[in-house]
């Protein structure tokens, strides 16, 4: 009986060091398999959303428009710098019920939309040149129509991405862009009095924003190589034949020319 006691000797209890350094490199391993594969998940369920948000509001857009007789809404020039407006400000709440649908999930600034009474603005912006240039006059799409309306850009991811600083003011990020929900063609926003440079342009799905079209196509257009550029630069990148902005207008613009988008195709009918 006391040989047996001796064999089995006393219980050993807890980890060995080496067992508990094999346990860690494991959880490491798994955790390096695990990260990246759960964070591009993550990233293609944010497109997803804002794909799909686009696509709502695109559609309350076509109603907005059903009832006024071919025109879509636009901001009020410098008072459309106040959400209630903007254009999407018009929209809320008869033509589009939900303000989350105002909220890109990839957007760091998350504008706050839960109460639409405390909006501080949208993730997305709609075509500056289609609402303001000149009057407005081709935010009528029945009216004025592209000559590639599935070409022509109309709503937009819009930053920028981050904190800036008006002339004057505070750092805030709800900067004209959002509050108005504007994109306008080059990289500045005449702000009042003082002209301040502020890049709407974002690349936050991976690289890209999302766009919807004038004729409704969803499109992905990749920004992360003109994030940064000067105007003349990206400008220089358009493709001249059908963009009115290059051959007639010859206004410094953003080129989406390697998506296959444009802020507008063909001629530019005059008011
Ligand atoms: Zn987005
Ligand atoms: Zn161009």
């Amino acid at each position: 009986m006391s040989a047996l006691v001796k064999t089995w000797g006393p219980r050993r209890s807890g980890f060995t060091l080496l067992e508990l350094l094999v346990v860690v490199v494991l959880i490491t391993v798994l955790l390096c398999i695990l990260v990246p594969s759960l964070s591009r998940a993550i990233r293609q369920a944010e497109d997803t959303v804002c794909m799909h948000n686009l696509k709502e509001v695109y559609q309350s857009l076509q109603v907005y428009r059903l009832d006024h007789d071919g025109w879509i809404p636009i901001s009020d020039g410098q008072a459309g710098h106040a959400v209630p407006n903007s254009w999407f400000g018009k929209l809320y709440p008869h033509y589009l019920h939900d303000p989350e649908l105002l909220r890109c999930p990839a957007d760091p600034m998350q504008p706050g939309l839960t109460d639409f009474a405390h909006v501080s603005g949208s993730s997305y912006g709609l075509s500056d040149f289609v609402q303001s240039s000149p009057q407005g006059f081709l935010a009528n799409l029945d009216r004025r129509q592209p000559r590639r309306p599935m070409d022509t850009l109309l709503i937009a991811d819009v930053g920028p991405d981050g904190t800036y600083a008006m002339a004057g003011t505070n750092p805030g990020p709800w900067v004209a862009h959002r509050t108005s929900g504007r994109l306008p063609c080059d990289d500045s926003f005449n702000e009042g009095s003082s002209e301040v440079v502020l890049p709407w342009l974002t690349s936050r799905h991976s690289g890209a924003i999302n766009t919807v079209t004038l004729g409704g196509s969803l499109r992905r257009v990749p920004t992360l190589e003109l994030m940064g550029c000067t105007v003349s630069s990206y400008y220089a990148t358009c493709a001249a034949g059908d963009c009115p902005l290059c051959t007639d207008l010859h206004v410094p613009h953003y080129s989406f020319a390697h998506a296959g988008t444009f802020w507008w195709t063909g001629p530019v009918p005059q008011p």
